[in-house]
């Protein structure tokens, strides 16, 4: 048996896939944040022309450019692993692979888009990007991508993330990155949270309203963005396709994939090159997974709300928990999101892709086991996918069923070994869903139609 499946860089996928081709229907426009329907100049102040084109295009296959596969090359294609000690750790009859995007010089899947996004703003003439982290995982891919492209990067850092996690900063910096702890006074949004919060911990929500601003008001200076939004996504279906490759190898295929899911980029990364095949008979179960204190699928409404807090954004019909909700400080930051992948959304909607929640500790707990069997140490929000798929595979120790399942292993939790620490100590708590919180945000939603 293979213990690791590796495709030779030739076999690197020469295009992206997009999903929308093979929706039951088109995706819900986007709106204006007054609710009229968008410009593509709106769009045209903060994204280049061909990021734009990717969002709304409706293309099965779109090719990758050379240059973009040529940056991919330094850690791509990514291993695919059957993880057969953890098999026999849990007794079960189950098959359990997993694809491992914490391989990439920033210890995440994120770069996979952060380096499409700095070629085409580079291009079009851009030479300054301004973006937001929390955790730090994607102002780290974003520094990495503009290095390698010559462009200049600004990252508005959760003020909390800043203060907890310094080397995640200091990767940016060593990439050649400013970082700034948001919510700063440099933008009026910053400056309308610190009058209302002074001593705000700060959000991803506020980060992003900070760094969308800066880019609206400068020629030179676009915006990108880490998840959500339709392009990040085709960007990262490289990972669903070289796993289709890798299981093709092995002869096998998935009945069951989880990936964790924040804003949707690495769990349609993975999944939407399988929907394809759902889309056409094969059965399959997609499923999502999320944290219970942040439950956007599972908790959540399907309207139209923003993407930040500030409401400077466009409106994108997605499952929302309301633009200000705080959610609780748990320890997987890519997780902490209000919203949710337009597209994910609307597959979820239609039934076609699952969802489960999972309190902190049993994720810990899910990580730990897996870092004794399997070595590597994931990131929290890689725990949340590990977590989904030992449940399945217990399931299958009591009922014999061998089934095949995929989990996408999104990052290391090398930066993050404070929250592993806490976990140890005894001092992480299960968050609840916040009832209260949901109810008094989703009054707050824009009113559309
Ligand atoms: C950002 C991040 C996530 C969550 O973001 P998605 O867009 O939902 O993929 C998950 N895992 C890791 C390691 C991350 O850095």
């Amino acid at each position: 048996m293979k213990t690791k499946i590796l495709l030779k860089e030739a076999d690197m996928p020469t295009h992206w896939y997009n999903v929308v081709a093979d929706m039951p229907n088109p995706p819900a426009p986007i709106l204006a944040p007054d609710g009229s329907p968008i410009t593509p100049d709106a769009l045209g102040a903060i994204f280049p022309p061909a990021i734009i084109e990717q969002e709304v295009s409706s293309e099965r296959w779109i090719p990758i450019p050379e240059e973009v596969r040529e940056v991919l090359r330094l850690w791509r294609p990514s291993p695919l692993y059957r993880a057969e000690r953890l098999e026999q750790a849990l007794k079960t009859p189950a098959k359990i692979y997993f694809k491992n995007e914490a391989v990439s010089p920033a210890g995440s899947h994120k770069p996979n888009t952060a380096v499409a996004q700095a070629y085409y703003n580079k291009i079009h003439g851009i030479t300054r990007l301004a973006t937001e982290t929390g955790a730090g995982q994607w102002g780290c891919s974003l520094a990495l991508a503009g290095q390698l492209f010559g462009l200049e990067v600004r990252v508005y850092m959760v003020k909390v993330s800043y203060e907890q996690k310094p080397y995640r900063r200091s990767m940016m910096q060593t990439w050649g990155a400013e970082v700034f702890a948001s919510p700063t006074d440099m933008t009026q949004s910053g400056r309308h949270i610190l009058e209302k919060h002074p001593d705000s911990a700060g959000s991803l929500g506020i980060a992003i309203s900070e760094a969308v601003e800066e880019a609206a008001g400068r020629a030179d200076t676009n915006y990108a963005l880490g998840s959500v939004l339709n392009h990040v996504l085709l960007h990262q279906t490289i990972i669903g396709e070289e796993a289709k490759k890798q299981l093709a190898l092995v002869g096998d295929y998935p009945d069951m994939i989880f990936a964790p899911c924040g804003g949707g980029s690495n769990f349609g990364g993975i999944a939407f090159p399988f929907f394809a095949d759902k889309a056409s008979g094969k059965e399959i179960e997609l499923v999502a997974v999320e944290p219970t204190s942040c439950p956007t699928l599972t908790k959540g409404v399907y309207a139209y709300d923003y993407g930040d807090t500030e409401g400077l954004t466009p409106l994108t019909k997605m499952y929302t928990l309301g633009h200000d909700f705080m959610p609780p400080g748990i320890h997987a930051g890519g997780l902490r999101y209000h919203g949710e992948s337009a597209l994910i959304s609307q597959l979820y909607d239609e039934g076609l892709l699952s969802a489960v929640a999972i309190p902190q500790l049993e994720t810990f707990e899910a990580g730990v086991l897996f870092s004794k069997t399997q070595g590597i140490i994931p990131a929290p929000e890689s725990c949340h996918a590990v977590a989904a798929t030992i449940r399945e595979a217990k399931k299958c120790a009591e009922t014999g069923e061998p089934k095949t399942l995929l989990f996408n292993l999104s990052g290391h939790g090398h930066f993050d070994m404070s929250s592993y620490d806490r976990y140890f100590k005894g001092e992480l708590e299960d968050f609840d869903y916040p009832d209260a919180a949901i109810k008094e945000s989703l009054a707050h939603l824009p009113k559309v139609g």
